[in-house]
């Protein structure tokens, strides 16, 4: 018996049941992944017990030798990795990574323009229900009617109108390459900061499969659990004029002290991203969101923009007569975890939608390749076509319980 299983029995069974969910349904939502045992085994370390306020070399508290070298690999890789100026990884989530730009560059009232929740944006980019929306005046921007994209014109038009104080980049449910250089020179044009969010699409960048923002954006922040496959957490990346204020915002303007295990973690993290292995993971999560895509179009369901350039897709499901919350239900049933996502335009409320949200990093972590990416395919559409069948949900479910145990997680 393990020793947590002795002391708290009820933990230890919630988290093997977890374990278990994960071994045995497909992992299909676009902001999750499985990390390295390393990254494991780095996170569920003492380092969990030690208070480290400040920066390396920079501390309120005694006994930081070990932990100065832990947070200084991990700021050092990551701008390496990024080839940044600054870096700081200590904000616990991308949530406080955004909100520690906004303090470090903007005053209460200040305008943002960011891109709209609703065409694919995050919360955190100016949503009325977050700090964002309420602390400062969002003017948001999104998408085109007709090739559900980026409208960079409308994003320049509306830049040159406003005047935004920040122009807020990146998106949680777009399934396009974005136009960092543009987006760019439209910040300049308007006298604006730019601030790109990479937190989907860290690891493409890591790994050269999407252009990078770094060299057009003042700050970039990222998660470091998507794409990058690193522990739950978040990072900060910013030209070297900024990195005071950036520094001082996360401590301590809005946070206490830093999670060193998860720095330890993202440390890890950020060296097993420099590595060909993870090159080659990204490209094969790239390609099997391109298979998943064809396959899903070719048997009738239409795809927001027509199909996917990253790690995710965005699928209408109305075609089916279905709404997004039906559809990921109907999926749930069958072991195939995704998200209800609204799509741009969408009709139905956020808490129905019209969509839902497919993405390849978990199931690629797997070791599932393009055979793999058709045989979900056609699970999904057997399900969502044919929704009060048993015997397709009950064949369905077999299927996928057949894909699961061919590629064990953790083996
Ligand atoms: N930024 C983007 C683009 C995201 O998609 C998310 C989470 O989904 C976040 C920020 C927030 O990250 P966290 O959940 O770690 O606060």
């Amino acid at each position: 018996m393990s020793i947590l299983a002795g002391v708290d029995p009820e933990i230890a069974r919630a988290i093997e049941l977890e374990r278990m969910r994960q071994q045995n349904k497909l992992e299909l939502i676009a902001s999750e992944n499985f990390v390295s045992k390393a990254v494991l085994e780095a996170q569920g370390s003492v380092l969990t017990n030690k208070y480290a306020e400040g920066y390396p070399a920079h501390r309120y508290y005694g006994g930081c030798e070990y932990v100065d070298i832990v947070e200084q690999l991990a700021i050092d890789r990551a701008k390496a990795l990024f080839g940044a100026e600054h870096a700081n990884v200590q904000p616990h989530s991308g949530a406080q990574a955004n909100t520690a730009v906004y303090f470090a560059c903007l005053e209460p009232g200040d305008t943002i323009l960011g891109m709209n929740l609703a065409h694919g944006g995050h919360l955190t980019h100016g949503s009325p229900v977050n700090i964002s929306g309420k602390y400062f005046k969002i003017v948001p921007y999104g998408v085109d009617t007709v090739h559900q994209r980026i409208d960079y014109e409308e994003v320049r038009r509306l830049a040159l109108a406003h005047r935004p104080k920040m122009l807020v980049a990146g998106a949680s449910a777009y399934p396009r390459l974005i136009d960092f250089a543009r987006l760019g020179e439209i910040a300049k044009e308007a006298g604006a900061l730019l601030m790109v969010d990479m937190a989907h699409i860290a690891g493409l960048v890591a790994a050269g499969l999407h252009p990078s923002p770094v060299p057009h954006a003042d700050i970039v922040t990222s998660t470091t659990h998507k794409t990058l496959r690193g522990p739950r957490g978040g990072l900060i990346l910013c030209r070297a004029a900024l990195a005071k204020a950036i520094d001082k915002a996360i401590f301590p303007g809005i946070q206490g002290g830093p999670l060193m295990h998860v720095i330890a973690a993202k440390a890890v993290a950020l060296k097993e991203a420099t590595g060909e292995e993870f090159r080659l993971y990204q490209g094969q999560i790239v390609r099997n969101a391109k298979v998943l895509a064809d396959k899903l179009t070719a048997t009738g369901f239409t795809l927001v923009s027509g199909g996917t350039d990253n790690h995710l897709m965005l699928v209408d499901v109305r075609g089916q007569k279905l709404t997004g919350k039906e559809a990921e239900k109907l999926l749930d049933e069958i072991g195939i975890t995704v998200n209800k996502n609204a799509i741009p335009f969408d009709p139905a409320s956020p808490f129905i939608t019209s969509g839902i949200r497919i993405g390849t990093p978990a199931v690629t972590s797997r070791g599932m390749k393009e055979d793999a990416m058709l045989v979900i395919g056609e699970i999904i559409a057997m399900v969502l076509d044919a929704p009060g069948d048993t015997w397709v949900k009950e064949k369905a479910a077999d299927m996928v319980k057949e894909l699961c145990s061919q590629y064990p997680l953790y083996a």
